[in-house]
């Protein structure tokens, strides 16, 4: 069913950047609704803070899309993310801020102290699972409660849970009165519904709906991820993990170190380190070292919309590539093997043996650079000796250590970017973390911390304020 949307004064579409909330977005344009009543919603889960869950490329694709589709985007988080939640301790849960018409408004943060002081567990209940009511479900019921332009008015509150996504979701209603509604009240009167437009869309549908307006995905879908939302999920398997531990090592050891802190993993039977061992890189990944990198950066996006859409190596949870239609054929096949909803098949457990760099594979912006590195994998698997090549940074890091300081190779490994400059123009220049991608300076202030001289002599390069930046983000160098 489709409401009358001419009813509504206010349509507010949560996009979280993934496919299913863009899929809504377009679902209520082809519909007729008019763009005067549409405002778009989306939580940071790290509260804005540095990047600790979320694909730092979320927030500029999300800004593109609002500025695409000439829509406004209000943000909401609370106070600190996930992390600070995470890591409460006889304290209460921080406040919440969001965005308005009428500027920034906080609400809440006076509740009880409490501890969690552990990650929130797999599970469908939100109490176990604390992250999505925290950091999602509470944020936009504030935001709803919190503005007076929402009441006596009808307000349109559209998400993109599927059905098909797990038996929880497939409870979920089409259509039903939001929480935060309060038609029958006496005071603060306020209509909100709440739709759900794409719960019965397979998975094949979202992505026709995305293809049908040239939308692209957001990057991890490309490089294999097969959910967007937070990168280091809780519900992650042993792909989504080794890709993650290759990709992002930084922020791999943290929650390793998290989990060791807690005494307490995130999957009940088996730490974080254990199922990543299992897994494997996505093999997309693997081949777009620069799109992965790319994953990882907060700088803008010019565009959501592309001429030549393709669909992502995510789709249908493969991790791989392909065309629709045999992805839709896999899609079958997957289903009827592994259950309704698709879940992931359990990944091959690595293979045994170590693995040794062949050759001085110098990190480049090219595919070659993938072939390179993948045929340094297999044939060194094929050798079964030497060191063991596990995340992005063995690429990038290790044939630098083997040069004095070098612009045009840290410009080529990430972590000297100026937009607009090349390492061949004169007026390139080291920068800090302002126009840079955080976690690419992150891994050279540990090299540096290491004893690398390549990588102490970057950091001496840096201004005094830049150093200071690096130091708030990631703590001492
Ligand atoms: S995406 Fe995963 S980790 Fe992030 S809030 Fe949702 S359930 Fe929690």
């Amino acid at each position: 069913m489709t409401p009358d949307l001419t009813s509504y004064d206010s349509i507010i579409v949560a996009v979280s950047g993934g496919k299913d909330g863009i899929a809504c977005l377009l679902a209520l344009l082809e519909a007729g609704a008019s763009k005067d009543r549409l405002e778009l919603w989306h939580h940071e889960v790290d509260g804005q803070g540095p990047s600790f869950m979320d694909w730092p490329s979320t927030s500029p694709y999300v800004s593109a899309l609002a500025r695409d589709f000439g829509l406004p985007l209000y943000r909401s988080w609370r106070k600190g993310g996930f992390e600070r939640e995470m890591l409460r301790k006889d304290a209460p849960t921080a406040p919440v801020l969001f965005e308005s018409p009428e500027g920034l408004i906080r609400s809440g943060g006076q509740g009880p102290n409490g501890t969690r002081l552990r990650f929130p567990q797999v599970s469908a209940s939100l109490t176990t699972r604390w992250c999505s009511s925290v950091t999602k479900i509470d944020v936009a019921d504030r935001a709803l409660r919190g503005q007076d332009r929402f009441l006596h008015r009808r307000t349109l509150f559209v998400t993109g849970e599927r059905a098909g996504e797990s038996p929880n979701r497939a409870r979920y209603a089409v259509f039903e009165p939001h929480r935060t509604d309060t038609r029958h009240g006496t005071r603060r009167r306020r209509h909100v519904d709440h739709w759900r437009p794409v719960h019965q869309w397979s998975e094949a549908q979202v992505w026709n709906s995305l293809k049908r307006w040239n939308v692209m995905p957001a990057l991890p879908y490309r490089i294999g991820f097969s959910r967007l939302s937070c990168a280091t999920c809780i519900f992650g398997d042993v792909r989504q993990f080794a890709t993650i531990r290759w990709l992002d090592p930084a922020r791999f050891d943290r929650l390793v170190q998290y989990e060791q802190q807690f005494g307490c993993t995130i999957k009940r039977t088996v730490s974080l380190e254990q199922l990543a061992e299992q897994g494997r890189p996505y093999a997309a990944a693997l081949a777009e070292p620069d799109l992965a990198r790319a994953c990882l950066s907060a700088r803008p996006i010019p565009t959501v919309f592309t001429p030549a859409w393709e669909l992502p190596a995510g789709a249908f949870g493969q991790g791989g590539g392909g065309n629709l239609k045999k992805k839709k054929k896999k899609q079958k096949v997957g289903k009827r093997k592994r259950g309704e909803g698709g879940q992931h098949r359990p990944a091959r457990p690595a293979r045994g043996g170590s693995v040794r760099v062949l050759a001085p594979l110098r990190a480049g912006r090219s595919r070659r650079c993938a072939s390179l590195w993948q045929a340094a994998l297999s044939c060194a698997r094929r050798r079964g000796s030497g060191k063991e090549i596990k995340t992005m940074s063995d690429t990038l890091e290790r044939p630098a250590q083997a040069h004095a300081f070098d612009l045009k190779q840290a410009h080529e490994e990430g972590w000297t970017i100026l937009e607009g400059c090349g390492p061949d123009n004169d007026e390139t220049r080291l920068v800090g973390l302002h126009c840079s991608d955080p976690q690419a300076w992150w891994r050279v202030a540990r090299k540096a911390g290491e004893g690398s001289t390549y990588h102490r002599e970057a950091l001496s390069r840096l201004s005094e304020n830049e150093r200071e930046q690096i130091r708030l983000r990631f703590g001492p160098l």
